[in-house]
């Protein structure tokens, strides 16, 4: 006897450790993701190895899929909108519609009454020269759809530079966004899952550092004061409870010199900064987006020790080479199984729990995987 069969869009990392997280729960699942070697679909009882545009997939997706979730934000929305019709979709198309356009997105948050960097939706580099004399702050130029890990961004520090920007990002041919450039104090997620039985769950709040757009590492708990952490919580739980979430959500915010909250980003799935859960945690953000989706009870997350997460990239993995026997055993290593170690390419994390954070961070460091990402001392 087994559990329902969940329809998996994507099949990167993300739905690898939605898998090995579902399996336990007595659940099956079945991937669509059109490369050959992904992740997810190794584990999977079937892999559908098919463009996202075919519509004889779409039919037998559907038909072997009792429940349907995505993993990442890139699927097309035309799909998730259709299969929606077919076969229940708990996440929606909608949310996913929002968080797929930066736009959409800071105007959805708007509403909610929650605070955000200065935009603009930005046509002509005339208009990106407006934003910097008007905000008087270096621009952060970035593409509305598909980028990812700092991907489709330029900083624009003035007027002069606004031409070159534009065109760089290919302003004419798709739609870009200028944000003012915010002098954060620190970067913080904070995880939160709401079941389709409106039961709402915030993971403890993380603190993130990123290397060239990338994340580097998260460390948990945050940093910050115990008001500030307050206020994360509540950001997040009013997020969840604006959009009707029905899934895992992560809010990336900005925590600025005098305590303000901004919020960056919203992922509505498991999220990189989120993998700490696995090991830091009583329940991982990838256990409670099954639960959520599927309406079961809930886990209350706490948090069992300090933790830090290390995200192992291509270009890391020369110094894994003895794998697990060059790694003490406190290590809990979570490799993804992808083919080629590109770099800049999430390859693996590890997450280091400790008594204390100081502790973990001068563990990590001896160990020589990479040299500790900027800033994470301050
Ligand atoms: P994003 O793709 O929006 O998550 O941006 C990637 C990274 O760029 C963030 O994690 C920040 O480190 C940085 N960043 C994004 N937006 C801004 C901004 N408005 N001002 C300063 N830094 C930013």
């Amino acid at each position: 006897m087994m559990g329902p069969t969940i329809g998996l869009l994507g099949g990167g990392q993300l739905g690898q450790m939605l898998i090995l997280a579902g399996l336990p729960l007595g659940l099956r699942f079945v991937v669509w993701d059109p490369d050959p070697g992904s992740p997810a679909g190794r584990l999977s009882t079937r892999h559908f190895c098919k463009p996202y545009d075919s519509k004889e997939t779409l039919e037998e997706f559907a038909r072997n899929s009792d429940l349907v979730t995505y993993e990442f934000e890139n699927i097309p929305y035309p799909l998730v909108a259709e299969l929606e019709q077919k076969v229940s979709l708990p996440q929606g198309s909608s949310l996913l519609s929002i968080c797929q356009h930066r736009i959409r997105e800071k105007q959805t948050l708007q509403k909610l009454s929650i605070a955000t960097a200065p935009f603009q939706s930005v046509a002509s580099a005339g208009a990106l020269e407006e934003c910097l004399q008007q905000w008087q702050t270096p621009v952060l130029l970035k593409t509305c759809m598909g980028g990812y890990d700092g991907k489709g961004q330029r900083k624009v520090d003035k007027v002069a530079d606004a031409e070159a920007a534009f065109q760089d990002l290919q302003g004419d041919q798709r739609e870009l966004i200028a944000e003012g450039w915010l002098p954060f104090e620190r970067e913080i997620s904070v995880l939160v899952a709401r079941s389709t039985t409106g039961e709402i769950h915030c993971f403890p709040v993380v603190e993130n550092v990123h290397e060239a757009g990338i994340l580097a590492s998260s460390l948990v708990p945050a940093r910050i004061s115990a008001d500030l952490n307050r206020k994360a919580l509540n950001i997040a739980t009013q997020i969840a409870q604006g959009l009707q979430l029905h899934g895992m959500l992560a809010i990336e915010m900005f925590v600025m010199p005098d305590g303000q909250l901004l919020v960056n980003e919203l992922a509505p799935r498991p999220h990189n900064s989120g993998h700490y859960t696995q090991d830091g945690t009583n329940v991982c953000q990838f256990e409670q987006h099954l639960r959520a989706i599927c309406g079961w009870p809930l886990r209350e997350p706490k948090l069992h020790s300090p933790t830090v997460m290390l995200n192992l990239l291509g270009e890391h993995i020369p110094a894994l080479q003895a794998w697990h026997a060059g790694l003490p055993a406190e290590a809990h290593l979570h490799w993804y199984g992808k083919a080629e170690a590109r770099p800049g390419r999430k390859m693996a994390h590890l997450n280091l729990c400790a008594a204390s954070l100081d502790e973990a961070l001068e563990e990590l460091e001896k160990w020589k995987l990479r040299s500790p990402p900027k800033g994470i001392y301050t």
